[in-house]
């Protein structure tokens, strides 16, 4: 990182008669979440995506419509913005690098870098897992056709198993499931040979995640931990609530969450995934995946926490205060992915204003014109003073959305 000491940036000091400018790099809803987090917070706001339409382009003050790599682009943006985030983990790591140049970018380029690819985020992964006390998943790297003759001769302790694409995967896209190491070299050919990563499979009691803001200072608070249901490897559910994950194991998983974080010497919000698994010994965590920005599974905390996974993104980029969250209602989330404009047959809105009749509804559309099936076109919080009135409102709402899980 080029600027070892972030000035605080608060939006009411701004500096010789301009006002304080924050920049994200790329335009779909967790930018746009952003920018309202930051224009609430009396920031100006700049994204730079290439699509006219996006989501965050559109409620931005200022939209740079251009490719991540665009040298001119990169060049306003540095003029335009005090200090730059990522709402997008696959931007070229060169593009933050670039940036770094002028201004303070958050998160750094190379806790970016890690985490784009599947290959590096596990061998992190392996890394901090004296600090962090959790490792991954058994798995073997296949980068080229020795690796592939190599793996599938070693018998079948990693079968069945799951191949993922080492880069640009995202909600369950780039995986394919393989039966057993005979199957290993057709399942490289379906990924295109490209380099992947070849994960056990694990019979999964729970999937919980973490959200941890660390500092430039290295303070770090946490949102309270997450549990995830995933329908086809998207993210369906999250559930909030005190008790929704043994204490103790939830106690690991923020820990093993501020040890990667401290590992990659991160500035930001930070999503790391864990499997709650089965042992002889009792329940156990296994980490998956890391996320270097805000993240699907954190959306309630824009309903039911006092301060939203988008205020902290707000606040470690302007080394703000960063101050532990607390849950205020229990929530669960409810994800709205393009299915449900459509899964009556036809394409029609669905009964928002049924939906909007119950109690505790925070109903979020991220202004998406085309509702293509599992995309993500938005998402509904039910918060209550308990998980089981949650629930219950959160069923009345799957009836109505013709949601089933
Ligand atoms: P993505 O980047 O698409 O989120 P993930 O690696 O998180 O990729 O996989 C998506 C989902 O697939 C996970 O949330 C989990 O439900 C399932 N999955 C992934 N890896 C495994 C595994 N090793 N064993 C069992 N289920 C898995
Ligand atoms: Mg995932």
């Amino acid at each position: 990182m080029t600027h070892a000491t972030q000035p605080i940036l608060p939006a009411f000091a701004a500096i010789e008669g301009r006002p304080i400018t924050l920049g994200v790099l790329g335009g779909g809803q967790l930018g746009m979440m952003f920018v309202h987090a930051a224009q609430a917070m009396g920031y100006r706001t700049v994204v730079l995506d290439p699509d006219a339409n996006s989501p965050a382009g559109l409620v931005s003050h200022h939209h740079v419509l251009a490719a991540f790599d665009d040298a001119q682009a990169l060049a306003s943006m540095g003029r335009l913005c005090d200090a730059v985030t990522t709402e997008f983990e696959n931007v070229p790591a060169a593009t933050l690098e670039a940036l770094a140049q002028d201004i303070p970018v958050s998160p750094p380029a190379a806790a970016v870098a890690i985490a784009q690819d599947r290959v590096q985020e596990k061998a992190h992964f392996e890394a901090s897992a004296a600090s962090s006390g959790v490792g991954p998943a058994p798995h073997a790297v296949l980068l080229d056709e020795a690796d592939v003759a190599r793996v599938s001769a070693q018998g079948e302790a990693l079968f069945p198993a799951i191949l993922k694409t080492a880069r640009m995967g995202y909600d369950g896209k780039g995986q394919v499931s393989v039966a057993n190491a005979a199957a290993l070299a057709a399942a490289w050919a379906e990924l295109h040979r490209v380099p992947c990563v070849l994960e056990k499979r694990l019979d999964l009691q729970a999937e919980i995640s973490v959200i941890v803001a660390r500092g430039h200072d290295g303070t770090c608070v946490n949102l309270p931990v997450q549990l995830n249901t995933h329908v086809d490897g998207i993210l369906a559910r999250t559930e909030v609530f005190e008790g929704n994950i043994d204490h103790a194991l939830g106690q690991r998983a923020v820990q093993a969450a501020q040890a990667i974080a401290n590992d990659l010497a991160y500035v930001g919000v930070l999503c790391v995934e864990f499997f709650v698994v089965q042992t002889p010994k009792g329940l156990d965590l296994v980490v998956n995946e890391m996320a270097p920005r805000p993240h699907n599974s954190g959306h309630y905390s824009m309903q039911a926490c006092d301060v939203s996974q988008f205020e902290l993104q707000v606040r470690t980029m302007t080394a703000l205060p960063l101050v532990q969250p607390r849950l205020h209602s229990a929530s669960v989330m409810l994800n709205l992915l393009g299915d449900v404009w459509s899964n009556t047959g036809e394409l029609r809105t669905p009964a928002w204003d049924d939906v909007l009749a119950l109690p505790g509804i925070g109903l979020h559309l991220y202004g998406k014109l085309e509702a293509r099936k599992g995309r993500k076109m938005g998402h509904i919080t039910i918060t209550a003073p308990t998980i089981a009135q949650a629930r219950d409102t959160a069923e009345q709402v799957q009836a109505i959305l013709g949601l089933w899980h």
